[in-house]
């Protein structure tokens, strides 16, 4: 018998994650990426001697790459290895607070009670314990599984999670159930922080995402030795060992149905049959500019706002900075305003929130001696044609007057170089809407429901979407677990 053919399109960790467990499957696998490097958004910079990891900078749950290597047979210390930093976050406000978060809860009780009294402290205890509570309730059904599959819901766990829905804040913001905890505002712009995490708005996120806090405080950061990119690079050699044909520089232009059939692509020229196709292509662009327009459109899933997206500056800095940590956020002064900024799609900026990564403090040859490399980067929203260059200008001098004010330099005088990404660069590098992060933003209850599922329904058969756009979102763990949702579902049904 010969073996069944799958495309998928796109080398993000979500293509290059279904990619592994496909051709684990006996199947034979051709990955398509239109760039000249897989990892998609988890890419690298190199420059006058400094690396730069230009995408993700925050790794948690790193047993979810693990797992694609153990599955595949391999010991993933013999491709990949991370540590584990202590301190998850190092927080600057103006009025001169100072706060080292850890992913230790009784470090963390006694910092926020030396900051900010025994009250706080009470509080925050509550708060934790809550967003693990929250955080073990929901994982196994929100993240763990397919939304829109049925056997989803023969599964017992999930009426526990539906029946205790008004106690996991669907129906109150981030924002608002932070306010019943915490009276600090400072407390609640950092907990109001973790909306970011999916490119959402704390004062519309559900109040559910309070179990993000958990990964960090709870279960631990991490990163790759090497760098952020070491995941995409060993997920890549990996792919390459269990015979996926990774195709780079080649561009799929259009999908193509036979009725209710998704059975062949175009690339390069030719049009190409396979038994299933996997897209890691944002589901916009997919719908778009891919399929057939005769295949039918989710307009409630498309009408979703984008995540946000970030304009980021990579900076070379000459000398290092005792009072830094890997990751250091500078809060704004009005969260509240900053995000109506980012809504209004405003065309200047006052006062954002500033978050500074430095992997040289861990991983040193990241930057020349005596030398630290720096991700400066500030939340902004997707592209829709915004004057990124005035933007850039404006907030570049706004970043660079905050953060030499907070550290008592001029800091202008310590950039040796200097790269810049902004939203419309993200989109033209990977197709996602808008140069969105996250795909779809959470700013909606019904968000996790709306997200594109892991496979095309209504009676359509052959294609599948993993990503950050798909179920269940974006950020490294969640594509991880997208690229496993689609893998698997396409495999059960080629094996049906
Ligand atoms: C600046 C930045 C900071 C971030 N920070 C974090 C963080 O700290 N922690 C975290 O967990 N996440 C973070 N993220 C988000 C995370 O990087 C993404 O959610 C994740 O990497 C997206 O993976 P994906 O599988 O959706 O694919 P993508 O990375 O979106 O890749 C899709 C791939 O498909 C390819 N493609 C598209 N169309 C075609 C076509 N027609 N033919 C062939 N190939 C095609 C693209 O070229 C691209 O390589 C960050 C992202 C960015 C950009």
């Amino acid at each position: 018998m010969s073996r069944k053919k799958v495309a998928v399109v796109g080398a993000g960790l979500a293509g290059l994650a279904s990619s592994i467990r496909l051709a684990n499957e006996g199947f034979h696998v051709d990955l398509f990426e239109k760039n000249p490097y897989t990892g998609g958004k988890m890419t690298v910079y190199e420059q006058d001697g400094f690396r730069f990891d230009a995408g993700p900078s925050l790794f948690t749950l790193p047993h979810l790459v693990d797992e694609v290597f153990e599955l595949s047979g391999k010991n993933p210390r013999d491709y990949f290895n991370y540590t584990q930093h202590s301190t998850a976050c190092k927080y600057f406000w103006q009025n001169g607070k100072e706060l080292v978060l850890k992913s230790n809860m009784e470090h963390n009780i006694k910092a926020i009670e030396s900051s900010f009294g025994l009250g706080a402290a009470l509080s925050a205890e509550a708060y934790f314990n809550d967003s693990k509570k929250k955080y073990e309730l929901t994982e196994p059904f929100f993240l763990q599984q397919s939304l829109h599959r049925f056997k989803t819901f023969l599964d017992s766990r999930v009426f526990k999670v539906l029946g205790s829905i008004l106690r996991l804040g669907l129906f109150s913001t981030l924002n608002d159930v932070n306010k019943q905890y915490f009276q600090d505002e400072e407390l609640v712009q950092l907990f109001n922080r973790y909306a970011t995490y999916n490119g959402s708005s704390p004062y519309k996120t559900p109040g559910i995402m309070q179990m993000i806090n958990h990964l960090e405080h709870g279960k631990g950061t991490f990163l790759p030795i090497g760098g952020m990119h070491e995941i995409a690079k060993s997920l890549t050699s990996l792919a390459r060992e269990v015979g996926v044909n990774i195709h780079l520089n080649q561009n799929v232009e259009e999908v193509y149905s036979d009725g209710k059939i998704i059975n062949a692509l175009f690339v390069c020229g030719r049009k190409k049959f396979y038994d299933a196709i996997i897209l890691n292509t944002d589901v916009h662009f997919a719908y778009q500019h891919l399929l057939d327009k005769k295949i039918k459109r989710p307009k409630k899933t498309l009408a979703q706002d984008p995540s946000t997206s970030a304009l980021i500056f990579y900076w070379g800095i000459n000398r290092d900075f005792d009072q830094l940590d890997l990751h250091n956020i500078f809060f704004s002064k009005d969260y509240k305003q900053e995000f109506e900024q980012i809504e209004n799609n405003s065309n200047f900026w006052i006062d954002p929130t500033i978050y500074v990564n430095i992997s040289s403090k861990i991983e040193t040859a990241d930057a020349p001696a005596g030398c630290e490399n720096w991700f400066v980067m500030i939340n902004v929203p997707a592209n829709e044609g915004q004057d990124w260059e005035k933007i850039t200008n404006d907030l570049r001098d706004n970043v660079l007057d905050r953060l030499s004010a907070e550290l008592k330099v001029n800091l202008r005088q310590h950039v040796s170089t200097e790269r810049i990404l902004n939203p419309m660069m993200i989109e033209q590098l990977t197709s996602s809407k808008g140069g969105a992060l996250y795909g779809t933003s959470s700013n909606d209850r019904k968000a996790a429901f709306l997200r594109h599922p892991n496979k095309k329904l209504s009676g359509y058969k052959g294609l599948y979407f993993c990503g950050g756009s798909a179920h269940p979102g974006g950020g490294i763990p969640l594509c991880l677990l997208s690229g496993k949702l689609a893998a698997n579902w396409c495999i059960e049904d080629i094996h049906e």
